[in-house]
């Protein structure tokens, strides 16, 4: 049967397609601020947007579940994982970083694999990139990362300059760089991707123990990606290629698979690790700590609306469940304020009653309510303060936080300071960026690709002494790669110049120095 028509209060229409109008009798007419009808009409469409995401603007969404496929019971409590087979409702939204919500999803980009699963002990969120490590490791400088990726303030377009002086004043984001500019910036689909926890975490048992982890999500289908010219091409010609590929895949039952792992530190190895686990610029190498099966997430669901469903959704990496808990990273301590913060900001203070943030486990938290936009019973008469004895509430005392000593002082870094502060670059930062340029060296052609793809954006620079810098620190990866990327900008500018390749290249290690 058809729906019948109403206004949002309820009120049955005659017709929807004409205002009311004082007639002129000459074809004109005088609207009336009586005709409910027009003004809601106009008034909600006015207010259509909520706030774009500052940063992961453009996604594409879905459901579907994840399966615990290993015993994991001698390290984690959590729920999900407490029985082979058991399935959780999963619902995930990737998406590019930099650009606005409107922008073509094939340019290159770090993309966020955000991930919330519904257990039946509360909403985990896990909320991850496709690369295993990130541009910066204290977090006051992610607004800045984020800035220098986007508009300049000015010309209002993104430019290179501003990308580059970002870069080489802050150079521990050097390994994240050969991510983003090797194949794997331009993913071939969502399907075609793996995400990486990036941050440790921590696996927590009610004895009280934890172990310190890192998740992987492997896909099934293969890593592909896009070469630079296709992405560029599909960018003009189907700006919305990664949203449509899921979604005609999931449409047509294809459905995408993922293998989830982990990597596993006891506390006392973590604490004798040559790496600072708590560094997001950095993984642990899988020779040393090798990936452990936990489960496998398929995908299978479209969203019935995306505004509803997926606009609506906000992810946040402090949305824990017991059995998985936190770590000093500072990063993720910080980014455990800011989502929630920007949630509250996007959606309001009472986002998480909104029907896909809501936890499909019970909530009762008679503490937290009023507020705009609440539209729950709102706890009734429940007593509104802790310690009732008129109506008690009963606590789960078996849920423990991971029982880390801490011992230290409250410092900042300012330029002169030990080792071992999240600010301070070494050359120690380098040594897994030179791993990946090896790494790429595996497969034919990745690294002169690499090359083409960082010179294509590099030659973008107008300051000749910030090309100097920006060779010095790809050097710092392997004196070759700045040849190679030297030589490359120096063919295209003397191309875009119409000079015929005059340029000298000096090979030597010291013009770096
Ligand atoms: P291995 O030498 O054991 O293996 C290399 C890993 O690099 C692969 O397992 C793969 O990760 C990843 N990889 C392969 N091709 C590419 C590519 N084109 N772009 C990006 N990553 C690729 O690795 P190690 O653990 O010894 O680390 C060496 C380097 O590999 C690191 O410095 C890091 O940059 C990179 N890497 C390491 C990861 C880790 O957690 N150890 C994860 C991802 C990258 P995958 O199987 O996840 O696709």
């Amino acid at each position: 049967m058809s729906p019948s028509y109403t206004l949002a209060e309820g009120a049955p229409q005659a017709l929807n397609t004409s205002s009311v109008q004082l007639r002129n009798g000459h074809g004109g007419g005088h609207v009336l601020l009586q005709d409910t009808q027009l003004i809601e009409t106009l008034a909600h469409f006015n207010r259509e947007r909520v706030p774009e995401r500052v940063v992961h603007a453009k996604a594409a969404g879905a459901y579907g579940e994840f399966e615990a496929t290993h015993d994991v019971s001698d390290l984690t409590d959590a729920s999900f994982l407490s029985e082979i087979g058991k399935k959780t409702k999963v619902m995930l939204r990737v998406s590019t970083v930099g650009p606005e919500r409107g922008s073509a999803d094939t340019i290159r980009d770090v993309h966020g694999w955000a991930m919330k699963l519904y257990t039946d002990e509360g909403n985990l969120d896990w909320v991850f990139n496709n690369t295993a490590v990130f541009f910066v490791r204290d977090p006051i400088k992610f607004p800045s990362v984020n800035r220098a990726h986007k508009r300049h303030p000015r010309t209002n377009m993104p430019d290179a300059d501003m990308f580059w002086d970002f870069h080489v004043g802050n150079p521990e984001g050097t390994h994240q760089l050969l991510h983003l500019f090797s194949d794997r910036g331009t993913p071939a689909s969502i399907r075609h991707m793996n995400a990486y926890s990036g941050h440790t975490y921590t696996f927590t048992k009610a004895d009280g123990s934890f172990r310190y982890i890192k998740v992987h999500i492997k896909t099934k289908q293969g890593v592909k990606n896009l070469s630079a010219d296709e992405a560029v091409r599909l960018a003009g010609e189907d700006p919305d290629h990664l949203v449509r590929d899921l979604f005609d895949a999931v449409e047509a039952k294809n459905f995408p698979q993922w293998d989830i792992f982990v990597q596993v530190l006891e506390p006392e190895q973590a604490e004798k690790y040559h790496i600072n686990i708590f560094d997001m610029t950095k993984v642990w190498p899988h020779a040393e700590v090798p990936l452990r099966p936990i489960g496998r997430l398929t995908i299978n669901t479209n969203p019935r609306n995306y505004f509803a469903d997926i606009e609506q959704a906000a992810f946040s990496p402090s949305n824990m469940v017991p059995g998985w808990g936190p770590s000093a990273d500072p990063m993720l301590q910080a980014r455990m304020f800011a989502y929630p913060d920007a949630a509250r900001y996007r959606l309001g203070i009472n986002y998480q009653q909104l029907p896909t943030n809501k936890a499909l486990a019970p909530v009762y938290v008679p503490t937290q309510r009023d507020g705009f936009m609440n539209f729950s019973d709102n706890y009734g008469d429940d007593p509104n303060y802790v310690n009732s004895m008129l109506r008690p509430v009963t606590f789960k005392t078996s849920v423990v936080q991971a029982a880390t000593t801490l011992s230290g002082k409250h410092q900042q870094w300012v330029g002169t300071m030990a080792a071992n502060f999240t600010t301070e670059v070494t050359p120690d930062d380098f040594v897994q960026a030179t791993a990946l340029w090896h790494v790429l060296g595996r497969e034919p052609g990745h690294q002169a690709r690499l090359v083409e793809n960082l010179a294509g954006s590099i030659s973008g620079i107008t300051v000749p002494a910030l090309l100097t810098e920006v060779y010095k620190c790809f050097a710092q990866v392997d004196p070759q790669l700045a040849f190679k990327i030297q030589a490359s900008v120096e063919a295209k500018k003397n191309k875009s110049n119409g000079t015929n390749g005059t340029t000298h290249i000096v090979r030597e290690t010291s013009q770096y120095k």
